[in-house]
């Protein structure tokens, strides 16, 4: 690739994921008027690039609001722990570390050979809370990104035995904080093209020691598979997240099925029940690759046609 064509392809990146991230903000209303941002940043690609995009957005947004950033150091071992405050110095925008020896704790109470991650996350997050209250954060920011949200899908119903993603926009456990996901519409495959561009200094996240999630890896590659398969498929996936129909589902607390009534009415758009499946139309797909918003809306791609993201407008 040339130089002229790679810069014009970085350029188109941006754009989009700006615009992205600035459609997710504006859909789920993460981030208004005065909030204060508590932006969690692990060391990992997707913790960057989400800082990096607010960052943009920070000064074209119609709203004024203000970013900080907070690290949890949990002195795994080997953690370089001067790459963060190096870097976000750089960047000259308030930041915060937080050094707790959580992996000293994980390590004694959890036997070897078994997974770490559920009391180590459990740890972590009381400590953001905490650290979040501490700073006066109105809003605490994490980097998970529409992959994660589809992995986290296909894992609660293969093992989990529930319909149930991730929140692009949540109340913490604790009913204290609004938790958002502003890379809920991101493809992660863009994320590792931003951090290869913008050259964050990643910091490995294999330092704890803990084995892969192996279920997880699993679910991604198949995934990521679909996507190369299928192009569109996930973006699918995705609208169909937020364009649920309780009443073609099973679950009986979301649709009166057993109380349901004939209405004598004929209804255009209502069930054909013996019908084949009906056809979906494949989706149009723009020269990048991506789903193409201008495309004639088809079922379930409205909300995307119509959206308008006036913070991510350039
Ligand atoms: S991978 Fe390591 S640092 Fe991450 S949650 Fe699991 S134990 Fe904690």
């Amino acid at each position: 690739m040339t130089p002229e064509k790679l810069a014009f392809e970085n350029k188109k990146l941006e754009k989009r994921l700006c615009r992205e991230v600035g459609r997710a903000i504006v859909d789920y209303h993460m981030i208004e008027e005065g909030d204060r941002v508590m932006v969690c940043l692990s060391g990992g690609k997707d913790s960057y690039g989400l800082l990096d995009i607010l960052m943009k957005l920070q000064k074209r947004a119609p709203v004024n609001f203000e970013l900080i950033a907070v690290n949890l150091d949990q002195k795994q071992p080997g953690f370089p722990d001067h790459v963060l405050p190096a870097y976000l110095s750089k960047l000259g925008i308030p930041y915060h570390i937080e050094t707790q020896d959580t992996y000293s704790i994980v390590k004694e109470k959890i036997e070897p050979g078994k997974t770490m991650c559920s009391l180590c996350s459990r740890l972590r997050r009381g400590i953001l809370y905490r650290v979040a209250k501490e700073l006066g954060a109105t809003k605490i920011a994490l980097g998970h990104h529409r992959d994660d949200m589809l992995q986290t899908l296909f894992l609660n119903m293969f093992f989990g035995g529930k319909l149930k993603g991730m929140p692009a926009k949540l109340v913490s456990d604790n009913g204290e904080f609004m938790v958002i996901r502003p890379l809920a519409y991101v493809p992660e495959k863009d994320l590792i093209r931003w951090a290869e561009y913008r050259e964050f200094p990643i910091i490995p996240c294999t330092l704890c020691g803990s084995q892969e999630n192996l279920q997880r890896k699993q679910v991604g590659n198949l995934l990521r598979d679909w996507d190369k398969q299928f192009p569109g498929r996930l973006e699918n996936m995705l609208h169909a997240l937020q364009n649920v129909v309780p009443s073609h589902l099973m679950d009986r607390s979301l649709y009166p099925f057993q109380t349901l009534q004939t209405t004598g009415m004929a209804n255009e758009d209502g069930d054909k029940a013996f019908d084949a499946d009906d056809p979906v139309p494949p989706p149009a797909l723009a020269d990048d690759g991506a789903l193409d918003d201008e495309a004639a809306p088809r079922a379930g791609n409205e909300t995307r046609a119509r959206a308008v993201i006036p913070i991510a407008a350039h």
